[in-house]
């Protein structure tokens, strides 16, 4: 088993059992890519057993504290049901779920969503890329699943040195392999391409707000609704089904609106109740505050503006913005669902951002509801970096 050495003091995160080693913290020692390595203090003491990724800023990946552990199939196996038994535990409304969270599960670089009678997986990192065929294995015996379909296409792999790969890892034989898939989600249907989707196919994190939305909509008797960033339409069904008159869907991409019409169709709605725009939503917005136009209900869920820390003064700007005209467009009374899934931009910081907002707008509101991740999204106390979904519900003043 090779060793890793750390330099003097650089044992401290891992006492307190953060699961990442960096690779200025290291005097020696090297492994192939995602080999398991013994991760040791200056004095040689075991601290843990982790998968090496030679590439990565993040050297080291730990799979256990636990010294007596050996990390071979029986561990994961033993991961992936802990995995699944929590999920198990949770009140979930939706065939579509995250079965394994990465670090929060104890599986480092490893995301599994299921949708229905699928399984669409990431392999982030080098650790999770050595383990494929084992960890493809285990996931289908563990959730009796038959299709898995990978999808290592996220940015984050060629921080590990891998290439992207795409395709079905598992299939019985005689499935055709269509990578569409439909999901009931609040009981509403969904639609999906495991091949096609952003990240492995929907925004899973989002679920419980959209049930959210729709109870408030319904609480507030909302008639107009924008929905700014749409994607498929998770939160304009959510609306509609909330009792909404007219909802206005914008996106960038076309093919997630072409999704968003054929969801008010698969649901049951009047055609003529969705408006969908192609349209860039900060354009959007200030064209619709000169056209005069109100809504009583506003989401405003933009992709990622800060991937990291370095780049939060700048996401701060442009979240300030949207949420400034975003607030200058609800009617009084209205209501706005913010959210930022920037790892870059905690909480205490979104918050102040949508105060100055809310300043530069001349308005007035109450924060309603604090808003986060599903619980099949979990954070563990020992991993803030997992923390990135946060949202506000806000009523503005009457
Ligand atoms: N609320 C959605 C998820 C939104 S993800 C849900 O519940 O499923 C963010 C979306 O923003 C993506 O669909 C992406 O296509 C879109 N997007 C990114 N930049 C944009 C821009 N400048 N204008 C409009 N849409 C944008």
């Amino acid at each position: 088993m090779k060793a890793i050495r750390l330099l003097p003091g650089k044992e401290r995160s891992l006492l307190r059992r953060h699961p990442w080693v960096f690779a200025g913290s290291i005097d020696k020692g090297k492994a192939d890519p995602g080999e398991t390595v013994r991760v040791e203090d200056v004095a040689g003491r075991f601290l843990a057993w982790g998968a090496y990724s030679g590439e990565s800023l993040i050297r080291v990946r730990v799979w256990s504290f636990i010294e007596a552990e050996r990390i071979d199939r029986a561990f994961f196996e033993r991961r992936v049901q802990r995995a699944l038994a929590l999920r198990a535990r949770l009140p979930i409304a939706s065939t579509g779920l995250r079965l394994v969270h990465g670090e929060a599960d104890g599986l480092p670089g490893l995301v599994v969503d299921r949708y229905a009678d699928t399984l669409s997986v990431q392999f982030g990192a080098a650790g999770t890329e050595r383990w494929k065929e084992v960890l493809a294995d285990l996931l289908l015996q563990a959730s009796g699943v038959s299709r898995l379909y990978e999808r290592s296409d996220a940015s984050v792999r060629a921080l590990e040195g891998l290439a992207p790969r795409t395709g079905w890892l598992r299939k019985p034989e005689a499935d055709p392999g269509t990578t569409e898939v439909t999901i009931t989600e609040h009981g509403w249907q969904l639609t999906l391409d495991v091949a096609q989707g952003h990240k492995t196919g929907y925004y899973l994190d989002q679920r419980d707000n959209r049930g959210h939305f729709g109870r408030w909509v319904r609480q507030l008797g909302c008639r107009r609704v924008l929905n700014a960033y749409c994607y498929t339409g998770g939160f304009t069904v959510a609306a509609l089904a909330g009792g909404a008159e007219h909802v206005t869907s914008v996106d960038s991409s076309a093919p997630a609106l072409q999704r968003v019409q054929a969801h008010l169709a698969l649901n049951g709605f009047d055609p003529a109740a969705g408006a969908c725009v192609d349209a860039d939503v900060n354009a959007f917005l200030r064209l619709s505050l000169d056209a005069g136009h109100r809504f009583d209900a506003i989401v405003l869920d933009p992709p990622k503006f800060a991937p990291t820390t370095a780049h939060a003064e700048r996401a701060a700007r442009a979240y300030k913005d949207i949420n400034r005209l975003a607030l200058m467009l609800l009617a009084p009374g209205g209501l706005l669902f913010t959210f930022s899934c920037s790892g870059g931009i905690g909480a205490e910081l979104f918050h102040k951002i949508v105060a100055g907002a809310a300043i530069d707008a001349g308005v007035d509101g109450a924060i309603v509801q604090r808003l986060e991740a599903a619980p099949d999204h979990p954070t563990t106390m020992l991993f803030p970096e997992g923390e990135y979904l946060k949202g506000l519900a806000i009523l503005k003043a009457a």
